[in-house]
């Protein structure tokens, strides 16, 4: 896998699809998922230009942002938190896509330090249903963002899914629409959201159709991962 060629051309697409699709020219934000990838992996993609790197497990991610250290980039968690990782992570990256309670915003919140810029959060939402997977229920959301916005070092963005594989364009475009629609009614409800992060390197075509305003792309950029 050539990860410079492989991640110009996925900009590239995404450049192509914002025109598609009617959306602003660089309104679509790349985030290269670098979870199990190694530092030289990362700096591959660096030098091809990518700033913004997501990681799904809390220590692997950090011992990589201390390594690199390199202060330009942004570095997003994006897997599953537990509560006893949420000082690593609200110490060490700049975005956490994956909260979807009270307790571990509190957590975040709390740890976070105060000479940092607040924590950019995104609510994970159970989009499909899906008993296995994690997130707040769309029933809860509204309640859950009205608490984390009020939260002092954090700042609420907006909404994050992981819907079900599914290979039909169209359920993929329903699935993100219906994301796009919670986003909706929560702002018709006061609160002043921005930021969409659906689409993976299977759906993101779909999901910038319908809105998102991060796309979280792994494996297109930097090849199939073992794990
Ligand atoms: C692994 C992962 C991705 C990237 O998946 P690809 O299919 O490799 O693009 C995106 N989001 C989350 C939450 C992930 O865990």
């Amino acid at each position: 896998m050539n990860i410079k060629s492989s991640l110009k051309d996925i900009v590239k697409q995404i450049e192509s699809q914002e025109k598609i699709y009617q959306r602003k020219t660089g309104s679509v934000m790349l985030l290269a998922v670098s979870k199990t990838r190694t530092v030289r992996e990362i700096e591959a993609a660096i030098e091809a230009g990518q700033q913004q790197f997501g990681e799904n497990y809390a220590q692997e991610g950090v011992e990589k942002i201390v390594a690199i250290n390199n202060p330009a980039l942004q570095w997003h968690f994006i897997g599953p938190i537990q509560s006893n990782k949420c000082r690593l992570i609200a110490e060490h990256y700049a975005w956490v896509h994956s909260v979807d309670r009270l307790k571990i915003a509190q957590r975040l919140s709390d740890a976070r330090p105060t000479e940092l810029p607040p924590l950019n959060i995104c609510l994970q939402v159970n989009i499909s249903k899906e008993l296995s997977k994690s997130g707040v229920g769309i029933d809860a959301v509204a309640d859950l963002a009205k608490q984390v916005q009020s939260l002092p070092q954090l700042q609420l963005r907006g909404l994050m899914a992981i819907p079900a594989a599914e290979t039909d364009t169209r359920r993929q475009r329903q699935v993100f629409k219906q994301l796009h629609d919670v986003l909706d009614s929560l702002n018709q409800q006061g609160l002043q959201l921005d930021t969409l992060s659906m689409g993976m390197s299977n759906d993101y075509e779909a999901a910038i159709a319908e809105g998102a305003t991060i796309v979280r792309i792994g494996s297109a950029i930097f090849g199939t991962r073992n794990q």
